[in-house]
């Protein structure tokens, strides 16, 4: 079997940084499941949030995380987050990123429920890019071995310590073991399990499959993050129009043409990206639409054409003139706050496996993420894990402040509609049943369905099917962590319970 001291899963910023740091203190294998770049990484736009602003301190970052997060931050996590901030920004630099600069000075944005403009940018709109491709080519210029086309099927355990993965090599058809001390999982998150989504194919939850089927604790899985604005046109994919597009000036319209943010918030178009999203759902309800526009029409044309170019020319290549009309939008599925339960070293319970990027759980993003602390978010918690690595702590997952319910998934009773499963239904059950707006009878229906789903299920054999399989175990943790939470809070919202209870300040989650 072949051995290394590190085995990495995933290959989007939270595999590549952490091999690079890894890579410091021993052999790292990556396995990654489609080509090197394959990942949502390379999709993020808007940027990194860090306070590095002169207006700008970590307390005020702080404040605004612990915000969005409503009430279910890790305060403690957060701390770390925004203190380490301009550390791993600076360590970004160092890799090569080439953050926009404005006369020598690194260029900062705002976005929705910033209070002040904290965050850097590559490329104009392409900063997920310009991370992925340097370093991606940093890791080809190191000792990392990295195994494309190859996903992780199982993690390995000896006396409930983590001792390697099997993994399946599609280039060769076979199924391989590769021993290790560590592993690092950081499979990115879980989009792909709704009808719209900005998130990439690779983004199927694989990594809290695995986790949780070696006995790993699932924390917080009914948060889950719909982008307000994902461009709505017939036959073209959910392409994300950033938030920053909002924070440079843009403005939502209805369908005949009037701004409705201002009736929903205070805080308008800049209100938390739940809110917005909400909004923009009960907007095209009221006006019998599929969609609304986001206005960019009123900002001077070179401005949307420089700090928007990846935007612009998506849109122009569709047939839209941004600078001339206003765009299609609608929500679409985008990040999911739960995750891998760790605890700020990265550390899940399981003494050796460590969770990184979205896949992970830390706690500081709460029932909400801010907008661009999750690219953050990673940096500084791969970066603690792989410092863990080199202290013998026994590892043992602290628990947080608040407080943690811990639950199994509940055996139902099978549907009658016994049809097998595809990736469509499953995706078109989730986005009408356990999409923005939730109740009861549409989450109970999704339960059973699933549960018979996971029932019928044959053996895995190639790509699509091991994710299918990934996909039911990810879609029932959500489904029924989100029956279970009888509440609305942050980015899950229950129309039967429209409001957040006291009761509710405390975290679901699953082992099995
Ligand atoms: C359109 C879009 C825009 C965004 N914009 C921003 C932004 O501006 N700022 C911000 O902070 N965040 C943004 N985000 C979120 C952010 O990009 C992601 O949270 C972050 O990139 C996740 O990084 P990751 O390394 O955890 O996962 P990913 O980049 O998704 O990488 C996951 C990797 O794991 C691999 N993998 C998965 N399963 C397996 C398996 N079983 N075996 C082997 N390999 C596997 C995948 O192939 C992939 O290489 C955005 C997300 C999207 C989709």
């Amino acid at each position: 079997m072949n051995y290394y001291d590190y085995i990495v899963i995933g290959s989007g910023i939270a595999g590549l940084y952490s091999a690079l740091l890894a890579i410091e203190h021993g052999s790292v294998l990556i396995v990654t499941k489609g080509g090197i770049e394959d990942c949502n990484t390379r999709h993020a736009q808007g940027g990194i949030a860090a306070a590095i602003g002169k207006n700008d301190s970590a307390e005020l970052h702080f404040k605004d995380t612990i915000n969005a997060g409503d009430g279910l931050c890790n305060e403690e996590a957060v701390r770390i987050l925004v203190d380490e901030a301009p550390d791993r920004i600076a360590d970004l630099i160092g890799f090569g990123v080439p953050f926009d600069t404005v006369n020598g000075e690194v260029a900062l944005t705002r976005e929705a429920a910033h209070s002040v403009s904290r965050i850097l940018h590559a490329g104009g709109d392409a900063t997920g890019e310009y991370i992925e491709v340097t370093l991606s080519e940093q890791v080809r210029m190191s000792p990392v071995k990295v195994l494309e086309y190859c996903l992780a099927t199982e993690i390995i355990l000896n006396s409930g310590q983590v001792c390697g993965i099997k993994a399946i090599d599609f280039r060769s058809g076979l199924i391989e073991e590769f021993g290790c001390k560590f592993i690092i999982l950081a499979t990115g998150g879980a989009g792909r399990l709704f009808k719209y989504t900005t998130n990439g194919d690779t983004a199927t939850g694989d990594g809290i499959a695995l986790a949780f089927q070696s006995g790993a604790e699932i924390a917080d899985m009914e948060f889950f993050q719909f982008h307000p604005t994902a461009l709505r046109l017939p036959g073209v994919s959910p392409f994300l129009i950033s938030e920053a597009v909002r924070g440079e000036g843009g403005v939502l319209r209805n369908v005949n043409g009037y701004r409705f943010m201002p009736d929903y918030s205070q805080d308008a178009d800049l209100a938390p990206r739940d809110v917005v999203a909400r909004s923009i759902l009960f907007e095209m309800r009221k006006t019998g639409s599929d969609k609304v526009f986001l206005d960019v029409t009123q900002l001077p044309a070179t401005r949307t054409t420089t700090r928007f170019p990846h935007i612009y020319r998506f849109c122009l290549d569709h047939g839209l003139d941004i600078t001339r009309v206003p765009i299609p939008v609608a929500p679409a599925a985008h990040y999911l706050m739960g995750g891998v339960k760790v605890n700020t070293w990265g550390e899940t319970n399981i003494p050796g496996l460590f969770a990184a990027g979205e896949t992970a759980c830390t706690g500081v993003h709460g029932a909400n993420r801010l907008a661009s602390n999750s690219l953050l978010e990673v940096l500084v918690f791969s970066k603690r894990s792989i410092e863990r690595t080199q202290v013998d702590t026994g590892s043992t997952i602290e628990k947080a402040g608040t407080i943690v319910d811990l639950y199994r998934l509940p055996s139902r009773e099978p549907h009658r509609d016994r049809q097998m499963l595809n990736l469509a239904g499953l995706q078109s059950l989730l986005w009408d049943k356990v999409g923005i707006v939730r109740d009861v009878e549409g989450l109970y229906e999704a339960a059973v369905m699933l549960s018979t789903w996971q029932t019928l299920l044959p053996a895995p054999s190639d790509r699509l099917s091991y994710e299918l399989n990934t996909m039911v175990i990810n879609a029932r943790l959500m489904t029924e962590a989100a029956l279970l939470r009888q509440e609305s809070r942050g980015a899950h919202y229950r129309s039967d319970y429209p409001t957040s209870a006291e009761t509710w300040r405390r975290h679901i989650v699953f082992q099995v």
